[in-house]
């Protein structure tokens, strides 16, 4: 199995799975929990019984980063948020992708993700010499499981933790983990990746130019939607000016654990959510869905996604 060759059955096997109509026809929230559940576990077998190549991991990492954004061979799509900000930890505000999968086990392949055998063991004197103390585990004794806690763990350069909410669908979760870092399809973010568009403004106020936290937090028509939202929760979201300001507003005070703080963030991810149906109902169909009728919507699809998803039933 030393040849890259010898992998071309598994690779074939992993590229059948992601086939096109698969990626087509699901969700983000879809394909993410697809290729986490099913497409990580296809090749587990073969690569804890053989040393896998690096250049293996990286094929099939890279057709699972591919199918995430709804790519194939034939299409390329844009990849929003780098891959390995994808397969991060979620305490580390990745999605948990589970990359590790793929090289439990593999020494030699941690090498090439960073982690050298070097820089984790240290020399002991010992009173019949020098002794090898792994710096990974408490006891200096090596473990896969303590390599695997450094991996999962390495520093990534993420913004901050992002609280999943089990009340929502995960296509609104994975929708606004995206919104906080801007990487959604907003006229400047495709701008910069290279879409020509005939114009940057924002479709709602016509006034500025259209980004992630403008067209869902801070342009004048989402303002007038906040200000129902305040009178309904009796919250104050005058200062929320990105989106980030809305998801931190309650797990920054720590309180995401008790029942009203879930239902209200609930409500928050539901707004940030009916805001972006109601923009693309504008730039898709010319629809202008006045704020008091958004303000409905986010009462309803809160309530229904609570209601049965939550096990949380008394929401007013
Ligand atoms: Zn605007």
């Amino acid at each position: 199995m030393n040849l890259k060759k010898n992998w071309k059955p598994i690779i074939e096997r992993f590229q059948v799975k992601l086939s096109k109509w698969k990626s087509k026809t699901l969700s983000f929230g879809g394909r993410l929990t697809l290729i986490q559940s099913v497409l990580g576990n296809v090749p587990t077998y073969f690569l804890s019984l053989f040393v896998a190549l690096a250049g293996v991991i990286q094929t099939l990492e890279k057709m699972r980063n591919r199918f995430l954004w709804g790519a194939s061979e034939e299409k390329k799509t844009i990849h929003w948020i780098l891959w390995d900000t994808v397969v991060a930890p979620k305490e580390s505000g990745g999605l948990g992708n589970g990359v590790w999968n793929y090289i439990a086990g593999i020494r030699k392949d941690l090498v090439n993700k960073d982690i050298s055998v070097p820089s984790v063991l240290s020399k002991q004197p010992t009173a019949n010499g020098v002794t090898w103390r792994c710096e990974l585990s408490s006891n200096g004794i090596y473990t896969v499981c303590a390599l695997r806690h450094r991996w999962d763990y390495r520093p990534h350069n993420i913004d901050g933790k992002f609280f999943w909410l089990n009340e929502i669908p995960l296509k609104v979760n994975c929708f606004i983990w995206r919104a906080k870092r801007g990487r959604i399809p907003v006229a400047l973010e495709l701008s910069k990746r290279g879409v020509v568009l005939e114009n940057l403004t924002c479709p709602m106020c016509n006034e500025y130019e259209e980004c992630a936290d403008h067209v869902l937090v801070d342009c004048p028509y989402v303002r007038k939607v906040f200000e129902g939202l305040s009178r309904w929760c009796s919250v104050n979201t005058e200062d929320f000016h990105t989106v980030k300001d809305v998801v931190d507003s309650v797990s920054q005070r720590g309180m995401c654990h008790n029942r009203r703080s879930k239902i209200l963030l609930a409500v928050y991810y539901g707004a940030l959510w009916s805001i972006w149906k109601s923009r693309n109902e504008r730039v898709f169909k010319k629809n202008r869905i006045p704020p008091d009728k958004v303000n409905d919507t986010i009462k309803s699809v809160t309530y229904l996604w609570v209601k049965n998803r939550g096990k949380l039933d008394k929401i007013n």
